[in-house]
């Protein structure tokens, strides 16, 4: 196999992508940033009554998966700031979805 590039790609940053995050190629702080500004975006989309972009919010609840696992393992390396950043991604997801759910209930309601 070819060796990882294991640098973040980000700019200016020269952390080590950890194997947990091989696939989406960056470091924790960068995924994490990247993880809360999609989830930003999808939540002012659900708050003005946009369409959700389904793709985004699937990814979004990937992440939770992947976080709940990731936080359960217990040779997982991150220090307690990435473990409450991870934390606060999957309340975040958890309460948009919570969010959602409850709006098409009450949708469904009205019909
Ligand atoms: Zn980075």
């Amino acid at each position: 196999m070819v060796p990882l590039n294991d640098m973040c790609p980000a700019p200016n940053c020269t952390v080590d992508i950890p194997t947990a995050l091989e696939a989406e190629r960056l470091c924790l702080k960068h995924y994490v940033e990247k993880a809360f500004q999609k989830l930003a975006a999808v939540t002012l989309d659900f708050q003005c009554g946009r369409e959700i972009d389904d793709h985004a919010m699937q990814w979004l609840l990937a992440q939770v998966n992947f976080a709940v696992e990731t936080l359960a393992q217990e040779d997982c390396k991150w220090d307690d700031q990435e473990r409450s950043l991870l934390l606060e991604l999957v309340l975040g997801v958890a309460n948009l979805n919570e969010s959602m759910r409850h709006s098409r209930m009450a949708v469904g309601r009205l019909r």
